[in-house]
C-alpha cells in the first residue's frame, strides 16, 4: 500500500510528516479546506487564555494578598476589592461565554449552510464544494 504525506511543509520548511492525509492531499491540520475552522477554534482559544483585564485583576489580588499578609491593614477595604474583583471577573467570563456561543453560532449556520448546498449540489448532480463526495461524508468516512 502507497504511504501517503501530507504536501504542507512545516514551520521550519520539512514536509509535514501526518500520515493521516484527507483526499485534498494535505492533512487536516493542513488542509485548506479546514482553514477557518483552525481560524476559528483559535480565536475560541485566545478569547479567554490572555485577557489583559483578567492579568490586571490577578495582580491586584497578588498586590492585596501582601498587603493582607503584612498585617495592620483595612480588612473592609479588602473585603470590598476582593468583592469587586469577583464580580469583573464574573463579567469577563458572562461576556467571554457570550462571544463563544454566537461564534457557535455562526459555525452552526456555516455548516448548515454548506450541507444545504452540498445537498442541492448532489441532488442535481453537481460538484460539492469538495469534491464530489460532500465534506460530510468524507469527514465520516476518514475520521
Ligand atoms: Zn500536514
Amino acid at each position: 500500500m502507497e504511504r501517503k504525506q501530507c504536501a504542507a511543509t512545516n514551520a521550519r520548511g520539512q514536509p509535514c510528516a501526518a500520515t493521516i492525509v484527507l483526499s485534498s492531499g494535505y492533512c487536516r491540520a493542513h488542509d485548506p479546506a479546514y482553514a477557518e475552522d483552525r481560524r476559528r477554534s483559535a480565536a475560541r482559544n485566545g478569547m479567554t487564555a490572555r485577557d489583559p483585564e483578567l492579568a490586571e485583576i490577578k495582580r491586584g489580588l497578588k498586590r492585596l494578598t501582601d498587603r493582607a499578609e503584612a498585617g495592620d491593614v483595612d480588612h473592609e477595604r479588602i473585603d470590598l476589592l476582593v468583592r469587586v474583583a469577583r464580580a469583573r471577573v464574573y463579567t469577563i467570563k458572562t461576556d467571554s461565554e457570550i462571544a463563544r456561543h454566537a461564534l457557535e453560532v455562526r459555525e452552526l449556520e456555516d455548516a448548515y449552510d454548506r450541507l444545504l448546498s452540498d445537498y442541492e449540489a448532489l441532488r442535481d448532480g453537481k460538484p460539492t464544494t469538495i469534491g464530489t463526495g460532500g465534506w460530510y461524508l468524507r469527514r465520516g468516512a476518514e475520521e
